[in-house]
This record gives structure tokens, sequence and C-alpha cells, in this order.
């Protein structure tokens, strides 16, 4: 038979939803799992979504709604941009689509095509590489360290360009390591990107799980970018609404008119009650209950870092730590050789119970992701047992 596509066939499964599965796996076999691999907060979803899609599926929402969103849904994200994004923007520039991931398929498909190359700085969210891939693209991993707070610098950036770039990739806060940019780093990558041509796709999806002052710092201050920033969020994280599967893109009226296209062949509208629950969720205001997460944060934080061996900068957003444990590899446990976070993982789950993801989906050797939007009771007990964990390794590492 004739080869399936090279497209398709190139794109690695998402590995944080395997590792799921296996979890739960684990759990219908009756084992007692700690699972700290979860991508989604554990606060229930706004009242106000709840009642507003019962309201709709009452009145009988049942048909195709415009393929970009129901118009309300599309004046209250505007009002959402510009209450909190200082960003003013008209309907025809809001395209709703089923969750981030799908608004950010559809923004690489937009702005990539064959040979063009996409910067995406490490770690990051398992799947800015694989949609790029997807799309014909080619994605450019550029490494960065605990050293700049897992940032990509204007001269990372600078060095990273080639004439076939079209964009660069940001989230902040960020997925996995908690990062977030200070506007002034923004400012400065904001000039290297005006220089050289680029796009932007800034995926916000964690902006409000932002624990220093004031409103976590995006692209859109910059009026310079907003042509060529197609800015990523929806109700997923915020509003704690992952299975409802609404995000959005927000773009220059260019480049939204053909994301609508491209959804209109494609998927057309997000199921129309999943949109009047958005609607209704982003009225109830969800983000107060946030404000617990910072605590969840320093105390995991200050759990995971007493653990000799284990080293993780204070994450700044987002519900994640990614701590580098390279000075546990080398060594053993129970006779095992432990020479990966994959192999540190395994052996974590299989002894422990334990569920964590290795650092290697992200683009990050040596490192873990540990999410503490879980009950705070697991999150304690996992790191517990991951401390000793961490004392039954035989080290023969070096440090
Ligand atoms: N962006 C990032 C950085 C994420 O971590 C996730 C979810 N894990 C998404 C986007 C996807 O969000 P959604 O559920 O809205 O597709």
């Amino acid at each position: 038979m004739k080869a399936l596509s090279r497209h398709a066939t190139a794109i690695r499964p998402s590995p944080t939803l395997s590792l799921n599965a296996r979890l739960n796996e684990r759990v219908r076999a009756g084992e007692r799992v700690l699972n700290l691999c979860v991508g989604e907060p554990d606060f229930a979803m706004p009242e106000g979504g709840r009642t507003a899609a019962l309201r709709a599926l009452a009145a009988g929402v049942d048909r195709y709604t415009d393929v970009a969103g129901l118009p309300e849904l599309r004046a209250r994200i505007q009002r959402k941009l510009h209450e909190e994004n200082g960003l003013d923007v008209g309907p025809d520039q809001i395209v709703v689509s089923a969750g981030a991931k799908h608004a950010l398929y559809n923004a690489f498909f937009v702005l990539c095509e064959e040979g063009d190359e996409v910067i995406v700085p490490a770690p990051y969210w398992v799947t800015y590489p694989e949609q790029v891939r997807a799309v014909g693209a080619t994605p450019v991993i550029v490494p960065t360290h605990a050293d700049t707070g897992y940032k990509l610098t204007a001269a990372r950036l600078e060095e990273a360009v080639t004439a076939r770039t079209k964009a660069v990739v940001l989230n902040s806060p960020g997925n996995p390591t908690g990062a977030t940019y200070t506007e002034r780093e923004l400012a400065e990558l904001a000039a290297v990107v005006e220089r050289y041509d680029l796009y932007v796709v800034e995926d916000l999806i964690y902006e409000h799980f932002f624990y220093e002052e004031g409103t976590a710092p995006s692209m859109t201050a910059f009026p310079a970018l907003r042509e060529r920033t197609v800015l990523v969020n929806g109700v997923s994280k915020s509003c704690a609404m992952t299975g409802w599967r609404v995000g959005y893109t927000v773009a220059s009226p260019a480049i939204s008119a053909l994301v609508r296209r491209i959804q209109s062949q494609s998927t057309s509208n997000v199921a129309a009650v999943a949109q009047h629950a958005a609607l209704g969720a982003l009225d109830d205001v969800p983000w107060r209950r946030l404000a617990g997460y910072r605590e969840r944060r320093d105390i995991a934080h200050a759990r995971l870092t007493a653990i000799d061996g284990i080293a993780c900068p204070l994450p700044t957003g987002a519900f994640y730590l990614f701590p580098e444990i390279s000075r546990l590899l080398g060594g053993d446990h129970g006779g095992r050789p432990l020479a990966t976070a994959d192999d540190f993982c395994d052996r974590l789950l299989e002894t422990t119970g334990v569920g964590l993801v290795p650092g290697t989906a992200f683009g990050a050797p040596g490192h873990v992701r540990i999410t503490y939007a879980t009950d705070p009771a697991v999150v304690a007990e996992g790191l517990e047992r991951l401390g000793a964990f961490a004392r039954e390794i035989r080290r023969t590492a070096v440090g």
C-alpha cells in the first residue's frame, strides 16, 4: 500500500495525555496512584457557566453558530481583552475554536508553510513542535536554562533567526516551567521580532495563574507588534473547563479571516452549548478562585527543594514545578539503573505510585514536571514519597 502522510506520521502522540491514560489504567486496576501529571486545575467550573449551559440546552441551541463563534461570546471576549489586556480589537479579529490547542493549530496552519521555521524555546509545551511539524514547517528548538529563569533572551532569539524563520512561540506564564517574562524582557524580544519581520504566537492560557504583582505581561503591551502577534487563550485553565473545549485566537483581520476560513472547512463552530457555557463562565469572574494557588506553589516548592539532589527555581506562574533532577541520575534504585528522567519517572511510579512527567517530553532531559493544581493532600503525600524515593537512590553520579 502507498505510504501514509509524512506530516501525519512525523507527529508524536501527546506524552502527557498517554501518561495520564497509563495512570488511569493503574487506578482502574485498583492501585493507589498519586497523579501529579495533570494539566488542569482542581476547582469547579464557575456556576455561571453551568447555568448558562443548562439554560441554553433548555432553549434548544441545536444549530450551527457562526463559524468564528457566537457574536455575544466574541463581544464578551472583546470586553475581556479591553479590560484585562488593554487590547481593543474588532469582533472580526476573534475566532473561537475547540480549545487553545485547536486555536494554536489554526494559527500555525495560517502562518506557516513547508520550509518555514518556527522558533520554539525549550522547555516547551509538548504540542508546539508537533503542530509546527503537522503543518509541514520545521520547529527550531532553542534551549533555555535555569540561569535565565528558563526564558528566551533577545540575544538567543536573534542567534536562532534564519532567512526561513517565520514565527516564534511564547508561552508566559509557561508550561512546564512556570516562568513568566517581564515587560522589559518582552520589549527586548519584540525588538528582534520587528527587526527580522517575524510573527509571534503568544499562548496566554495561564495568564491568570500569575503570582507576581499586577497582571502577567504580554506582547499585547506593544502596539507595534499587534499586526504580527496571534494571541491564543481560552477558558480551559482559568475557568477549569478543560473538557468544554473553548479557546480562541486574536489576530489581525487578515490573519483572522484565514483562521476563520480554515475552520469553516475543517471543524466549523465549537459546540453551541459549550460556547454558551464559556460566556456564562466569563461573566462569573472565575479568576478570584485562583487566589489559593500562590500558597500552593509556595508549600509545594518548599517541600520539593528540601529534597537533597533536587534544584528548582521558584516559578512565578502557571501551576507546575519543573525541577532539575540530574544529580539523582546515573545511580540506581533497588538495583535498577536510573540513567534518564524517563527511568526515574517509570521507577517512581512503579515503586511509589507517584506519577510525574519526564522532562524529555518538554525537550528538557534531566527534569521532571510536577503539578500542584491537584488536591494539596495528594501533592503533599506525592512529594513526601518522592523525597523517600530520592533518599533510596544509590548515587554514583558526581555532585
Ligand atoms: N497551551 C498550553 C501551554 C497548555 O498547557 C495547554 C493545556 N495543557 C493548552 C495550551 C491547551 O489548552 P486547551 O485545553 O484549551 O486546548
